[in-house]
C-alpha cells in the first residue's frame, strides 16, 4: 500500500496505524532521505554534487525499522534535526539519489507478501501497481501545527521543492485516494483505507 502527502498530512501516524491495523511492516521512506542526508553532512559532502551524493548512498549501509542506523551510528534522533530537516529537500532531488533508495525500496517490498510503504513519490514511481494508493493532504495550519518540532517556513519551503523537482516531484499518483486528514481520527482514515484494499482484492 503506498501512503504519499506533504509534511504534516498524516503520513507517519496513518501508516503506522494502518500496518499494525494489517499486521504488516511498514517502511518510511523518508527516514532513508534523511539517513543520507545525515551522512553526507557529516562527511561534508558538498549537497549539489549529484554523483557524489549518489555514491554515498549506494555504499552506506542504512537499516530503517523503529531505530535508523546508518554506517553503524543509531541516527533515530539526529535524522529528525533541524540541520537534517532543511537539507533532506536539495538531496532527495537528486536522480542520482533516488535511483538508488527507490531499488532498496522495491527490494524491501519484494521480500514481503504485504506492507505499507510511506513517502512523497511511493504511487507514482516506487510501487505504481499498489493495491491501494493513497494521498494525504491536510489545511496548511494543521500541517504546520503538527510540525512543530520545524519552522513553518522551513516546512513550506521543503514541500515547495519537493513538489516542484524535476525527478519524481511530489504529486497525486494516477489512481490515488485523496484524503484530507483536517480533523479526522486515525483509527476512521484507517477503516477507510482498509474498505479500500478490500473492495480492490
Ligand atoms: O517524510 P519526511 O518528511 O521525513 O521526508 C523528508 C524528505 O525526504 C521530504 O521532504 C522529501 O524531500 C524526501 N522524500 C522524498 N521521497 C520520498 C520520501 C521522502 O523525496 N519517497
Amino acid at each position: 500500500m503506498a501512503i504519499d502527502g506533504p509534511a504534516g498530512s498524516g503520513k507517519t501516524t496513518v501508516s503506522r496505524a494502518l500496518a499494525e491495523r494489517l499486521a504488516v511492516d511498514r517502511l518510511d521512506t523518508g527516514a532513508m532521505y534523511r539517513a543520507v542526508t545525515w551522512l553526507a553532512l557529516a562527511r561534508g559532502v558538498d549537497l549539489t554534487d549529484g554523483p557524489a551524493l549518489g555514491l554515498l548512498a549506494r555504499r552506506g549501509c542504512l537499516e530503517v525499522g523503529e531505530r535508523v542506523v546508518a554506517d553503524g551510528t543509531d541516527v533515530t534522533a539526529a535524522i529528525r534535526s533541524p540541520e537534517v530537516s532543511a537539507s533532506v529537500s536539495l538531496v532527495a532531488a537528486h536522480p542520482e539519489v533516488r535511483a538508488v533508495l527507490v531499488e532498496r525500496q522495491r527490494r524491501w517490498v519484494s521480500e514481503r507478501s504485504g506492507a505499507v510503504v510511506e513517502g512523497r513519490d511511493i504511487g507514482s514511481v516506487v510501487l505504481p501497481d499498489a493495491d491501494v494508493k493513497v494521498y494525504l493532504d491536510a489545511a496548511p495550519e494543521e500541517r504546520a501545527r503538527r510540525r512543530a518540532d520545524e519552522r513553518a517556513a522551513g516546512v513550506a519551503r521543503r514541500d515547495e521543492l519537493d513538489r516542484g523537482r524535476a525527478a519524481s516531484p511530489l504529486a497525486v499518483a494516477e489512481g490515488a485516494r485523496v484524503i484530507d486528514t483536517t480533523g479526522r481520527a486515525v483509527g476512521d482514515i484507517v477503516e477507510e483505507i482498509v474498505g479500500w484494499l478490500t473492495t480492490t482484492r
